[in-house]
């Protein structure tokens, strides 16, 4: 599936140029023309999904062993010391292209801390709210 608006699906299928690092027959890995550390990758899948709720899994069962190895391959080309893997869902989650994406971000030792928050506390009601809620829809679609 493709969405003829959508410039990642062009991306991906090399109609529009990008500094491409890997291609296969499913995903293109591109370097992010924003940056947040030196050597930032993004994993495209070439058939357009909006977010990871809608990934097949077909597609979702590939693309964490390609992070993994773009990773490393990051870590040994550009001497980082670590890398992060970030994945936004929805613009209140800080996605602003909706077509998935996986972030592959470099970490060198002394840098920047880029993916970060602070630490709140689990309240007891939150908790049981929480878990009673959420265990009870995963329950009913099996
Ligand atoms: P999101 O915020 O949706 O998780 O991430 C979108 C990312 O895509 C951002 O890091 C942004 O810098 C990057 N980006 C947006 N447009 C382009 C583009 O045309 N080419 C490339 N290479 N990166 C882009
Ligand atoms: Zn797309």
């Amino acid at each position: 599936m493709r969405d003829e608006n959508c410039i990642f699906c062009k991306i991906a299928a090399g109609e529009i140029p990008s500094a491409t690092l890997y291609e296969d027959g499913d995903f293109r890995a591109i370097l992010d023309l924003g940056p947040a550390s030196k050597g930032h990758t993004l994993i495209l899948p070439k058939q357009h999904s909006r977010d990871l709720t809608q990934l097949p899994e077909s597609e979702a069962a590939k693309v964490l062993p390609l992070a993994g190895k773009i990773g490393a391959a990051l870590c040994s080309a550009l001497g980082a010391d670590g890398f992060n893997v970030v994945q936004n869902n929805g613009a209140a989650a800080g996605q602003t292209v909706p077509h998935f994406h996986l972030h592959i971000i470099p970490r060198y030792e002394g840098g920047e801390n880029i993916v970060s928050w602070t630490p709140g506390s689990l309240s007891e009601d939150d908790r049981d709210m929480i878990v009673s809620k959420v265990s009870g829809i995963l329950a009913s679609k099996g």
